[in-house]
């Protein structure tokens, strides 16, 4: 018997903290993945086994280097949680070039690119699993999310990929998308007057589906969008 592994993007805060807290409650051992060390080894202090892998998901090599450590490190990955993301609020006309590309990069191509480096390592476990966090705007985005809206929208899609191109290998892969989740992102979009705080979902919220999905009641599902609400 091992202790299952988990990669966790995102990890310093939000939601991907809360998830590192819920499958350090379960037994996971954690590679925790954002850009600032210090959220991460605050992290690793409050869990038993987890290892501050300071990383740029946007960076294609950075993402294999997370995998390469986590390997070395722990040797073997059962999940892979894609997490960290980015939502500035732009109208069309406001948004450049840059902001576009750097909200596809951060919410999707940082998806593929964690998923492709992990992949080998899945097949030939003949197991693995997959966990986007994608997010309520995939279906109705506000004005001025075009390019997070539309990057969540190809996760949701992508996940579906990754399950249909999982299944006879054992990868199972699964898309979370939540409305309003009280986080740094969320309050730095919209206030506490115009969304108080009975209407926002925990990061714990989100956590606990996730688990589910890894190895709960949600096992059994595969690539389908699980659209999470308390505001509706
Ligand atoms: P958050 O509090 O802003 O945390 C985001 C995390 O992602 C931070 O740890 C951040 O750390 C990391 N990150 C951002 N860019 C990164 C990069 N290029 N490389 C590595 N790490 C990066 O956000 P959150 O609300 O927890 O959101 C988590 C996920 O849920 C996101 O995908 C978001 O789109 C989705 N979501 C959130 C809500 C909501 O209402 N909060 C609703 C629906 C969906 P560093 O800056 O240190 O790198």
């Amino acid at each position: 018997m091992h202790n299952p592994v988990a990669i966790i993007t995102g990890a310093g805060r939000g939601i991907g903290r809360a998830i590192a807290l819920e499958l350090s409650s379960r037994g996971y051992r954690l590679a925790l993945a954002s850009r600032t060390q210090s959220d991460l080894e605050s992290l690793a202090n409050q869990t038993k086994s987890a290892l501050p892998i300071p990383t740029d998901i946007t960076n294609p090599n950075e993402i294999q280097h997370l995998v390469d450590k986590t390997l070395s490190t722990f040797g073997r990955i059962d999940a892979i949680i894609n997490n960290a993301g980015l939502a500035p609020a732009a109208s069309i006309e406001a948004t450049t070039l840059d902001q576009w590309h750097a909200v596809l990069n951060t919410n999707l191509s940082s998806a593929f690119y964690l998923a492709k480096a992990v992949w080998p390592t899945f097949k030939q476990q003949q197991s693995g699993c997959i966990i986007n966090i994608s997010s309520f705007s995939s279906r109705d985005p506000l004005p001025g999310f075009a390019a997070y809206g539309s990057a969540k929208a190809g996760l949701n899609l992508l996940s579906l990929v990754l399950a249909r191109e999982g299944a006879p290998h054992g990868i199972r892969s699964y898309c979370i998308a939540p409305s309003a989740v009280e986080t740094k992102m969320f309050r730095a979009i919209v206030s506490n007057e115009k969304w108080p705080r009975e209407k926002t979902l925990d990061p714990a919220d989100v956590a606990r589906v996730a688990a589910q999905c890894i190895d709960g009641d949600l096992k059994y599902t595969s690539g389908e969008v699980i659209f999470l609400s308390k505001s509706l």
